[in-house]
């Protein structure tokens, strides 16, 4: 087997949009983290372009316009090419060639059980429209994607565990026939509630690009504010300042519970120590929304600010992050196709690695007209 020991972080998002805070405290917080712990041999993202055309085949100018927001999107949060490889999914024909084989490896019921793709395929209307097969199964691509990078940690939101379960059953199925090739990965999700699936700005489940409930990292100061100040409801029965308030369900402080963190109170808002004290004296009556949205408005903004200033940079220097996808694809091509080597040879269909299923065949011959 290939990298069993080594520790390896395989990570992607899907070329739809510009990234998100539901993308920043669900995954890439996390894996800027992970890649400065120095505790991980190798680190990858992918840009999932392929998988984006799933639901956007008709469309693909828009994916190819937001492969750059994406890796843009990256950077500036401080992913390093330094330490991280950046690659595009279309550009790694080992994955399609991988896919095509774990289709085997799945039920046609057992995909119709996933739900993320259930709620998905409501959500984009092709229960009546019809069902792009690709679209159907691309949790078994991802498990594609997964294992040829032999990932033993894949931090994602929460939407993405049934995938991960379904990337565990394939590969245990694929060992189970073939013998052990492929890495069991896991899913590392925030131990922040809110953060797992962070609702959109209108409260809806979960923030997402196709759904138009975002705030993009790459949104201006001016842009957040009013996000914040026209589009997030609070209590709809704390009509005075002094009338007692509900934090939940309260869109406000779902957002406070996903950013806030103790140091910002003497920041921002020393009136209280914690977010706890906070939360009594809205409930109790004498907080004004007004208070809570500034205070959320200026959390936002430590962690948009410097986000936005290095987007700036990166902008004026896209040939620089042309180089940077170009090199980060020539190095995953290099390491999906010894993956898919091993697969191939684990499945006995290596018959052109070398000359010898020549001898096999010709003792065969010999067998047959004995
Ligand atoms: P699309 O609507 O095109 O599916 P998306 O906004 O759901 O886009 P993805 O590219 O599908 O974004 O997701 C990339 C990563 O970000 C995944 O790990 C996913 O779990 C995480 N993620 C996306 N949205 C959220 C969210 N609202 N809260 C937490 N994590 C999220
Ligand atoms: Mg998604």
């Amino acid at each position: 087997m290939g990298n069993e020991k080594k520790k390896i972080i395989l990570t992607a998002d899907r070329p739809t949009g510009r990234l998100h805070l539901g993308h920043y405290v669900g995954s890439l917080k996390r894996r800027v983290e992970l890649q400065n712990s120095g505790e991980y041999d190798q680190i990858y993202i992918m840009v999932a372009d392929d998988q984006a055309l799933t639901d956007n085949a008709d469309n693909p100018g828009k994916i190819r316009e937001n492969i750059v927001n994406v890796v843009l999107d990256y950077l500036s949060v401080g992913i390093d090419p330094e330490k991280t490889t950046i690659c595009v999914q279309s550009q790694l024909p080992a994955l399609h060639a991988l896919t095509f084989y774990y289709l085997n490896m799945v039920t046609t019921a057992r995909l119709s059980r996933n739900p993320t793709v259930k709620a998905e395929i409501q959500m984009r209307g092709f229960a009546d429209e019809g069902l792009p097969a690709g679209f159907f199964t691309y949790p078994v691509s991802q498990a594609a994607d997964i294992t040829a990078f032999d990932a033993t940690v894949v931090p994602v939101g929460e939407d993405q565990l049934p995938m991960l379960e379904q990337t565990r059953e394939i590969v245990e199925k694929f060992n189970r026939i073939y013998g052990n090739t492929l890495v069991l990965p896991e899913a590392m999700i925030p131990e922040n509630e809110t953060q797992r699936r962070l609702p959109g700005v209108d409260g809806k489940a979960k923030m997402s690009k196709s759904l138009g409930n975002c705030i993009y990292l790459s949104d201006s100061a001016k842009t957040v504010k009013q996000q914040v100040n026209g589009k997030m409801f609070t209590d709809p029965q704390h009509l005075k300042i002094e009338d007692p308030g509900h934090t939940e369900g309260n869109v406000v402080f779902t957002y406070l519970d996903a950013f806030c963190r103790e140091e910002h109170f003497a920041k921002f808002l020393p009136d209280y120590a914690n977010l706890d004290e906070m939360k009594d004296h809205y409930r109790r009556g004498g907080l004004g929304d007004g208070t809570c949205k500034k205070f959320l408005i200026s959390i936002l903004e430590e962690t948009l600010s410097p986000i936005r200033e290095s987007r700036a940079k990166w902008e004026k220097d896209i040939d620089a992050v042309y180089d940077i996808m170009a090199a980060g694809n020539e190095k995953a091509r290099e390491v999906t196709g010894n993956t898919l080597a091993r697969v191939e040879k684990a499945m006995r269909i290596d018959y052109f690695a070398d000359r010898s299923v020549v001898k096999e065949w010709e003792e065969l011959l010999k067998k047959q007209h004995q």
